[in-house]
């Protein structure tokens, strides 16, 4: 529907067609950054709030106009949240080739194996997946709106499932009784961190916005 535009500060298609079919009905026409030659902000931060909140503010500053950034990982609590931020690269950069998405694969069993590690011994295996979505109207919006969605479990000893990414096949959902890898990709979407926080975002864009 033609509305508002808003940038997504990101050029993941996947993300951009979960927000499309989560807020589709609202008067907001998303289009990604890199559709408009924005290029991707830094996130030198220690937490996901404020990368998220210098994404969709370089977004809006770039476009001139609203911008929406989302910033997600996994936080364990014995680990005092980390991976965190670096969730991505837990493991350092690991050198892989061929297509994105075998070094992808490649970097997500570094990530998961580092994971392991430092688990190792540790009976607490409390953990979350979290995702923080901002908006803003503008560069200089004194009120961005914020959605968090978390979305708890524990850390297994080993990975199981196949299907997902990166720390899908260690994460435990006791609730439903497999990790996240075991999930069909719809139940993974109905109950996800970006679920949560999407639908959040929908309603404070309707209170706050008014769309
Ligand atoms: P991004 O912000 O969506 O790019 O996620 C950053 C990193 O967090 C990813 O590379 C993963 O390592 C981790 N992560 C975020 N969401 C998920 C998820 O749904 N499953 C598994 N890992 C995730």
């Amino acid at each position: 529907m033609a509305g508002l535009r808003l940038v997504l500060a990101s050029n993941n298609a996947k993300k951009l067609s979960e927000l499309r079919a989560l807020l589709g009905d609202l008067a907001v026409d998303l289009v990604t950054q890199g559709s408009l030659g924005i290029h991707e902000a830094e996130e030198p931060h220690h937490s996901f709030i404020e990368n998220a909140l210098a994404k969709a503010r370089h977004a809006a500053t770039a476009a001139g106009g609203a911008a929406i950034a989302d910033d997600s990982g996994l936080c364990v609590d014995a680990l005092g949240g980390a991976p965190g931020v670096i969730s991505a690269h837990y493991a350092g950069e690991v050198a892989a080739a061929g297509e994105r998405e075998a070094r992808r694969r490649v970097q997500d069993a570094a990530n998961n194996a580092r994971l392991l590690d430092a688990l190792r011994g540790t009976t607490d295996r409390r953990a979350h997946f979290i995702c923080t979505l901002v908006a803003v109207r503008h560069a200089q919006d004194p009120q961005p709106l914020v959605a968090v969605g978390r979305w708890p479990g524990e850390i297994l000893a080993a990975p199981r499932g196949t299907q997902g990414f990166g720390y899908d096949p260690l994460m435990f959902i006791p609730e439903l009784g497999r990790t996240v890898a075991e999930l069909d990709e719809t139940t993974k979407n109905r109950h996800s961190h970006r679920a949560r926080a999407t639908a959040q975002m929908r309603l404070l864009l309707q209170e706050v916005w008014h769309l």
